[in-house]
């Protein structure tokens, strides 16, 4: 089984990152750890990809229901990255007792 990443967004939800492809989470987790994923671009009015991706709760990708068929708009793996980077970031300031800017040296330096 394949393991995915997951990373997470400016809204506070979380993108499943699988194969260079962002998913996001299409239904709540069922009864058996089930989460269904559809593709991002499903979004992009040119694309509407309509890929489905099952996960479960090990972390690990069950099925995918076809092919992406937008590899020119695959993911710079810097993104996912980024978006984690980001998401520390306000972590620690949300929790920052500290002055801000020894906060953020401490999450430059890790
Ligand atoms: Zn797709």
């Amino acid at each position: 089984m394949s393991k995915f990443e997951l990373v997470p967004t400016s809204k506070g939800k979380q993108y499943l990152f699988f194969e260079k492809q962002f998913f996001y989470k299409l239904k709540p987790t069922d009864q058996n750890g089930i989460t269904i994923w559809r593709c991002r671009l499903y979004y992009d009015k040119d694309i509407r990809c309509k890929i489905l991706l099952r996960s479960n709760n090990e972390g690990e990708v069950v099925s995918l229901n076809g092919q992406h068929d937008h590899f020119e708009k695959d993911v710079n793996i810097v993104e996912p990255l980024m978006k984690n980077v980001v998401q520390q970031i306000k972590e620690k300031l949300n929790s920052a007792r500290a002055p801000l800017k020894k906060t953020f040296e401490q999450t430059l330096n890790n």
